[in-house]
């Protein structure tokens, strides 16, 4: 597929409504809070929908069964870049897993629940983009950032 001029507000609605009713039956919240203004980015869209797709999977296992979890979708953007972020409020990922989680194959879930390769796919398809992805954790609290360059250089 040829890279498209698209506005990430439409895939992350979309991922989020597929994803409804997963939440829904988890008992977790879904907020949204995306700029109005986000300027269009050339991607691929396909694969920033299974971006997305992957970090609200994590973000939900991470608050199965937790009263008040919450996961919040935003975007925004500046002259350069535009910043999705996904912020939970689940246990987060402990200082010393931190440098692991976007390794291939490495997963804290039960054999058959985890492949451990859905963060090293949201790294590939961020980088494909010229994009960076990053972490920040601490117990209550994690956030993943994607951030993607205006004028992507799709490889
Ligand atoms: P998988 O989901 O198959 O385990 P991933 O690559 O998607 O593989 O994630 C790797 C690991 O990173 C997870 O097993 C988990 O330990 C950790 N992780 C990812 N997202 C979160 C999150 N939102 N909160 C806590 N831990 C997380
Ligand atoms: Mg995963």
């Amino acid at each position: 597929p040829a890279p498209q001029a698209v506005d990430l507000n439409e895939g992350l609605r979309t991922t989020c409504r597929l994803l409804a009713h997963k939440f829904r039956e988890a008992g977790v919240q879904l907020q949204q809070e995306l700029d109005p203004a986000l300027p269009l980015v050339l991607v691929l869209a396909g694969e920033l929908n299974q971006v997305w797709t992957n970090l609200l999977d994590n973000a939900l296992d991470a608050l199965r069964g937790q009263p008040g979890a919450l996961v919040r979708v935003a975007s925004r953007h500046d002259p350069n870049f535009v910043q999705v972020t996904i912020t939970d409020n689940g246990p987060g990922i402990p200082t010393e897993l931190q440098s692991q989680v976007f390794m291939p194959f490495f997963t804290t879930k039960p054999p058959g629940q985890g492949t451990g390769l859905g963060l090293d796919l949201v790294q590939r398809i961020t980088r494909q983009h010229g994009g960076a992805v990053r972490a920040t954790s601490r117990p209550g609290y994690t956030e993943f950032e994607v951030c993607l360059p205006r004028q992507a250089a799709v490889q």
